[in-house]
């Protein structure tokens, strides 16, 4: 798995926000790779209406919520990050793309997302017969994936998060309905939540998710503002978590892409996608940034534990986790 990255992505921006394109300055000089313009793809999950006042929002530069800003190259940008998406799913590579993507419903656009760039390469995936599996280990909810996806069996989405924390949605009884009943597996950590439980639970699921679901393709949303030191959210993780998660998927699975998500510390955000990268890729951690695995503390292990119980009982035994 190799990064996917252009210039481009550095256009939308503001004036002080946490999502910013230092983000990805903060990794240096990149290669740049071609992309396509992914406007023609947003009807797989975007009808008209929602496109067009995107695209005069952006044109007016005006916020789509509280949180979520444009300016006039937004749209434009966001067209190329679904269209690196879409290049990611076709290439298993990792789209490092921005604005991110997953908390974009298919009619709001909120939390820094205009348009849910998993969620397109997903269709587009969907459209070419093949099933998905999306694990989101962003460290918030991907609400508007579950939300996209919540009444069908052709993808399953997992999401490991902090809970409470934004946007609010993802406790365990969020299970998805109809078709999708069962579909949609919410790990809601608690805050402080660290690399030992982070690991263990999905060494635990992601072996099952294999044999039962047997995906073609595994799509993963990779935010990294889980680890302990970003500055948007509580939780404990360390680069290991990645290196593992990446390690994990690797010997599961032969089809797997990425796209960047969350992940605000621009100190530690590139050591993030190198530590899942080398995992991905079966290479030794051998990152010169080096830090400790970190353990939960014993109440963090108790409400985590209860959590999921929880999220057992709600799934009726239907997963064999
Ligand atoms: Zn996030």
């Amino acid at each position: 798995m190799q990064i996917i990255y252009n210039r481009i992505f550095l256009e939308h921006k503001t004036n002080s926000h946490p999502e910013c394109p230092e983000r990805l300055l903060a990794f240096g000089d990149l290669e740049q790779s071609e992309i396509e313009n992914g406007e023609k793809y947003l009807r797989l999950v975007y009808n008209e209406e929602y496109t067009k006042k995107i695209k005069n929002d952006s044109k007016q530069g005006l916020n789509l919520d509280a949180d979520t800003y444009t300016n006039s190259k937004s749209y434009e940008v966001a067209c190329y990050a679904a269209g690196a998406a879409i290049k990611a799913a076709k290439e298993s590579n990792l789209a490092l793309i921005r604005p991110p993507g997953h908390h974009a419903t298919a009619g709001k656009a909120m939390g820094f997302c205009l348009f849910n760039n998993i969620a397109i390469a997903c269709k587009w995936l969907n459209e070419r017969g093949k099933k998905v599996f999306v694990v989101d280990f962003d460290g918030h909810h991907g609400n508007g994936t579950q939300d996209i996806f919540y009444t069908t069996d052709k993808v399953l989405y997992l999401s490991t998060h902090q809970y409470p924390a934004y946007p609010g949605t993802g406790w365990v009884n969020e299970i998805g309905t109809g078709r999708g009943k069962y579909y949609t597996i919410n790990i809601p950590s608690p805050p402080y939540t660290s690399d030992d439980l982070f690991v263990g639970i999905l060494s635990e699921i992601i072996p099952v998710i294999k044999e039962q679901y047997k995906p073609d393709v595994v799509a993963v949303s990779a935010g990294f503002d889980g680890h302990k030191d970003d500055p948007l959210l509580q939780l404990n993780l360390t680069v290991n978590s990645y290196y593992e998660a990446g390690k994990l998927l690797s010997s599961n699975f032969k089809n797997i892409f990425a796209c960047l998500e969350g992940g605000y510390n621009t100190e530690v955000l590139p050591h993030c996608v190198s530590a899942f990268l080398l995992g991905i890729n079966n290479q030794k951690m051998n990152l010169k940034f080096r830090e400790s695995a970190t353990a939960s503390a014993a109440n963090v292990q108790r409400e985590f534990e209860s959590r999921i119980k929880s999220l057992k009982l709600s799934h009726d035994g239907f997963w064999g986790f």
